[in-house]
């Protein structure tokens, strides 16, 4: 019998090839996002279970963390920025539930991330999401609460629209009561819950710092926090 789901899949893929998200070379569908040349050149971090990471030392004394994680190393005009790129701006969102998944899986190997109940991306700016359509990390959450068997939410974190992240205010001026442009949803009941964050870049922290503290303000919640990259 002739398949015509498969047919329609290979017109597609005829007209609409999937390209590498790193050199843009014409790759198959199973191999998609990557070519076999730009995996192999990824930057992993290579974060393990028993040494202190870099994620951990840039956010340490600022946020109390169970966990922090970060899978790649993030240069200018490099492989990794060309790959966060085409997720951003350009819809690949099938690479944000790759990454997430290979993410998701590495955080298996944590036992005290086993007991992660939510994964929560951080929010765009509602007038950046306007533009860009979509929030290129939501569906990179997504892909790691299935693989963590937590819940996806992106309900309970909040941007406010007036206000941005003031990465260049003193920390020890700041307020984060005053300041934050980020606010966890009242209503929700949060207490006993471990809630993985998770952003596509950490560089300074300071985003992640906020919506940390916005979290925080339920009592007894344990955080953790996974990135795709950080800046190296
Ligand atoms: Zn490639």
């Amino acid at each position: 019998m002739i398949d015509s789901v498969n047919i329609i899949n290979d017109l597609q893929y005829l007209f609409f090839p999937d390209c590498c998200l790193g050199c843009e070379k014409i790759i198959t569908k199973k191999a998609y996002p990557l070519c076999v040349h730009c995996r192999h050149e990824l930057p992993l971090t290579s974060y393990n279970r028993l040494t202190e990471n870099h994620t951990d030392r840039i956010l340490y004394g600022r946020v109390r963390l169970r966990h922090a994680y970060s899978l790649l190393w993030y240069h200018r005009n490099s492989l990794v920025q060309r790959i966060i790129h085409q997720i951003k701006y350009r819809h690949q969102e099938a690479a944000g539930a790759f990454f997430g998944r290979w993410i998701g899986h590495q955080l298996l190997e944590y036992p005290e991330l086993t007991s992660v109940d939510m994964v929560i991306p951080v929010p765009l700016h509602p007038e950046k999401k306007r533009k860009r359509g979509y929030n290129q990390t939501e569906k990179m959450a997504w892909a790691m609460a299935e693989v963590l068997q937590a819940e996806f939410r992106k309900d309970i974190l909040k941007r406010t629209a007036g206000k941005r992240t003031q990465t260049k205010v003193n920390r020890i001026n700041r307020n984060f009561n005053e300041d934050n442009p980020f606010m966890a949803e009242p209503r929700v009941d949060l207490r006993g819950k471990h809630i993985l964050l998770t952003d596509d870049v950490i560089t300074t922290g300071a985003t992640l710092e906020f919506c940390a503290h916005a979290l925080a303000s339920h009592p007894e919640v344990t955080l953790s926090i996974a990135t795709l990259a950080i800046t190296a």
